[in-house]
């Protein structure tokens, strides 16, 4: 069992805390401000106990200089300090002597945020690299580290797994604790039958998550993008819809090695081009795609087999789209599914990924669901079995 805040001593201690601030930013302006939001009972609980606060967050990739110009955290700060009523000092660099005596003068209860830790990639990847130096540093500016940027814990950089080999006690935060709590159930003891759906772009994707749940899931729903190139494998005709050519033998073993388990689409909502447009309907008779045209959803006789599928479900793992969820002509495959898995109320639900978790907040069904991950790569590399480096690295409790 890993250290949570509970676990640790804050008092007029000064905390190093590894945030995932990655919002999307357009024209100068916060998008979505969730991410923010998702690490404020952390934040708040820290102050309360008389600490201070050095957070530490990336945003985006920095491969450039030019880069540099868009993903400063100046503007979170910003919003930050909106959000708590609070001052947050921002320091627009992330080391040297600027930093060092920002946090040699913090106080209980104030907080600075440093600039985005992948600047530090521009110097040699030192971030992403993990580098040891860049570690020990930023671990020198403080005496604890908590972790709570469950989005990048699949990571091993240098402010994620780096720093707390090097502080005195680290520890999981609030969202991070909780998230680890949510996803274990779904990989350990969990009760039957075990329903997946995956969907998205991509087979190549997701094909790790896809081989571990088709080994412990009871079936395993293939749904968006992804389903075509099984339907390609098993000879139907899809026209001009996505797939991967490549995968097809992978797609013709599976469906063959676990032709009990994987349920696809038994009809489509297709349409001649990638546009929003009023979609044609194949059926369950005919699931073909004529030439010229491409799948975008899946369609009503999918939606009511998958319902069906999902109402007799004790656990549940959602991510990826059914289809074009931005489309708003293909967006009801997405819903269905959201919809049926909110009206099995007796089983462990868990959901993560920005399209899937988008289509649930639309319906409002947020409270419907046992448990939402903030973090979808990283969730699918939780469910996959993979390390979490920046959980690994976290000291266990005594
Ligand atoms: P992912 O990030 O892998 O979960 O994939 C999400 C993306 O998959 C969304 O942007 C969807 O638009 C896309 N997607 C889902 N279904 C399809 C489809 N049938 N054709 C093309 N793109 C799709």
């Amino acid at each position: 069992m890993k250290k949570t805040l509970m676990d640790i001593k804050l008092c007029n201690k000064k905390v190093i805390l590894r945030v995932d601030f990655n919002v999307p930013i357009a024209n100068d302006m916060i998008m979505d401000t969730k991410r923010i939001d998702a690490a404020i009972p952390t934040i708040k609980y820290i102050l309360e106990k008389n600490a201070s606060l050095i957070i530490l967050s990336h945003l985006g990739r920095i491969k450039t200089e030019e880069d540099k110009k868009t993903k400063s955290l100046a503007i979170v700060a910003k919003k930050l300090s909106e959000i708590l009523n609070k001052e947050v000092k921002f320091i627009p660099f992330t080391r040297g002597e600027a930093v060092e005596q920002a946090a040699a003068n913090l106080k209980p209860g104030e907080i600075i945020l440093l600039e985005n830790t992948r600047f530090e990639d521009l110097n040699n990847k030192a971030e992403s690299g993990n580098d040891d130096e860049l570690a020990k540093y930023w671990a020198s500016l403080g005496d604890v580290f908590v972790n709570d940027a469950f989005g990048a814990s699949h990571r091993a950089h240098a402010s994620v797994a780096g720093i707390p080999k090097y502080t005195a006690e680290s520890a999981l935060g609030f969202l991070m604790n909780n998230e680890v709590e949510h996803l274990e159930k779904i990989l350990d003891g969990f009760k039957r039958p075990f329903v997946a759906i995956i969907g998205g772009a991509k087979v190549s994707d997701k094909i790790k998550v896809l081989e571990k749940l088709f080994h412990v899931a009871d079936k395993v729903l293939v749904v968006g993008g992804m389903a075509y190139t099984f339907q390609k494998a098993l000879g139907h005709q899809i026209g001009t819809s996505i797939y991967e050519e490549d995968r097809i033998p992978m797609a013709k073993q599976y469906l063959e090695e676990f032709k009990d388990k994987i349920v696809l689409p038994i009809d489509n909502a297709y349409t001649d081009e990638f546009a929003d447009k009023t979609p044609l309907f194949t059926n369950k008779n005919n699931i073909d795609i004529p030439e010229g045209y491409m799948g975008l959803d899946i369609g009503p006789q999918s939606i009511e087999l998958f319902n069906d599928i999902i109402a007799s479900a004790k656990t549940i793992f959602w991510n990826g789209p059914a289809g074009v969820s931005e489309f708003k002509n293909f967006e009801a495959g997405t819903k269905g599914i959201a919809i049926a898995i909110a009206n099995n109320k007796d089983a462990y639900s868990v959901v993560g990924g920005g399209d899937s978790v988008t289509a649930i907040n639309k319906l409002g069904y947020q409270s419907k669901f046992s448990f939402i991950s903030t973090g979808g790569g990283a969730s699918i590399e939780f469910i996959q079995g993979n390390s979490m480096p920046g959980f690994e690295a976290i000291q266990d409790k005594e």
